[in-house]
């Protein structure tokens, strides 16, 4: 990784959800002998299985699918899958494509007044998307779109949004503005939605279960830097995902060896607008409609991906003050609120949030640093 901008630093920090230069799975061997027995005679068998490895650009962001599985026919056929689900998916959620169907929803619900039928995989996300907005009492809320969509032209033009429009624009985000019944979504007019905030998480855990019909277990995906990863390598504890620092340049500056969960980053590093020295971020603040304008990047470690992709949006809009109390919410959730059960058994965060005023280079004195045990004896050295 090069320092060459805070930018690259900062996503740099989180190589693991940024897609920056990682060293995930870098340490696993490319074919790995396990033993099994078989049932019949009770003599050992040797099996074989490989490392196999695909890239795709998918939903906008690099992809990668790293898996062990018995031949390459098994791994080709499990690869087309899961890219086929990406597709199938982007075509479903990405709000970039006006005829998406969750654009297409919007403008239907809106010239109808009625419930528009919608897919099995937008109720899913639609319905993960309204219980991250209320555990994390709004920070992550997919209606931020139209908020988004200003700030976005802003940024090719170059000025704060017209105060008017911008107003008008704010007054449709929110949970009241929407609901999910048997007969499909109904929305009030001007809510857009905007799930590019969990949507790269839900893709993930699907393909995971994708892999999981063909056999293949031991499995990591990567899109665009959030990752989602199976059971470990064979033999191994984990995969081990490289971490870069804040300050330093180079290779990771630690290491987690994790399997079984989702990983996620959310942060500024890539995309804001810089006005009269006020530096805005792509990420809203839904509770005020504004941009958040402190420089930061979060990355969690839930269950699943889908968790961490709407918890690391919602941990930069929190910040170092509210990000504790939103953990400890969650950790008392019931399983109904959950979603799943024991989801937030596992959750891990750090956020890393530059001091007010300070100016590049950011080293450490210069960042607060937020960090739940498995990652608090790293943030500190760093
Ligand atoms: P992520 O990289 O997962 O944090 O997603 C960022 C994208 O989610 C942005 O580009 C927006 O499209 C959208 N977004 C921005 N702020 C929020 C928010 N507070 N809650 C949900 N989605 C958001
Ligand atoms: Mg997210």
């Amino acid at each position: 990784m090069k320092r060459r901008t805070f930018i690259s630093a900062l996503c740099g920090c989180v190589a693991a959800g940024c897609g920056w230069k990682r060293a995930s799975a870098a340490l696993d061997e490319a074919t790995l002998r396990a033993e099994t027995t078989t049932a019949k005679d009770g003599a050992t068998q040797v099996a074989e299985w490989k490392r196999f490895e695909f890239s795709e650009k998918k939903m906008g962001v690099p992809a990668r699918i790293v898996m062990y599985a018995p031949d390459a026919a098994t791994a080709n056929a499990a690869a087309t899958a899961v890219w086929k689900r990406f597709d199938e998916l982007n075509a479903a959620l990405s709000d970039y494509d006006s005829e998406s169907e969750i654009v297409r929803v919007c403008r239907e619900s809106a010239q109808n007044g009625a419930p528009v039928a919608i897919s099995d995989d937008l109720r899913r996300t639609l319905e993960e998307s309204r219980r991250f907005c209320v555990l994390t009492g709004g920070a992550f809320d997919a209606t931020v779109s139209p908020v988004v969509k200003l700030w976005r032209r802003s940024r090719y033009f170059n000025e704060r949004p017209p105060e008017k429009i911008l107003d008008a624009a704010k007054k449709t985000v929110g949970l009241d503005g929407w609901k999910l019944t048997d007969a499909g979504v109904e929305t009030a007019p001007g809510v857009r939605f905007d799930v590019g905030g969990i949507a790269k998480g839900f893709a993930l855990d699907e393909a995971l279960e994708t892999l999981k019909t063909f056999g293949i277990k031991s499995a990591l995906v990567d899109a665009g830097g959030d990752l989602r990863l199976g059971d470990a390598p064979p033999g191994k504890d984990g995969w081990t995902i490289g971490i870069a620092g804040l300050v330093k340049d180079g290779e990771p500056a630690f290491y987690r060896t994790l399997a079984n969960v989702g990983i996620a980053s959310s942060g500024d590093a890539n995309r804001y607008l810089e006005l009269d020295g006020v530096r805005y971020s792509h990420i809203i603040d839904p509770r005020t409609g504004e941009p958040l304008t402190r420089r930061c990047v979060a990355t969690v470690v839930a269950a699943d991906a889908t968790a961490a992709d709407a918890l690391a949006s919602a941990v930069c809009v929190l910040g170092l003050d509210e990000t504790p109390k939103l953990l400890e919410r969650l950790k008392n959730v019931d399983a109904k609120e959950a979603g799943v059960p024991g989801r937030f058994e596992t959750l891990e965060t750090i956020l890393y949030r530059v001091k007010n005023d300070a100016e590049p280079p950011f080293t450490a004195e210069k960042i607060d640093v937020f960090a739940t045990p498995g990652f608090a004896d790293v943030a500190k050295t760093r």
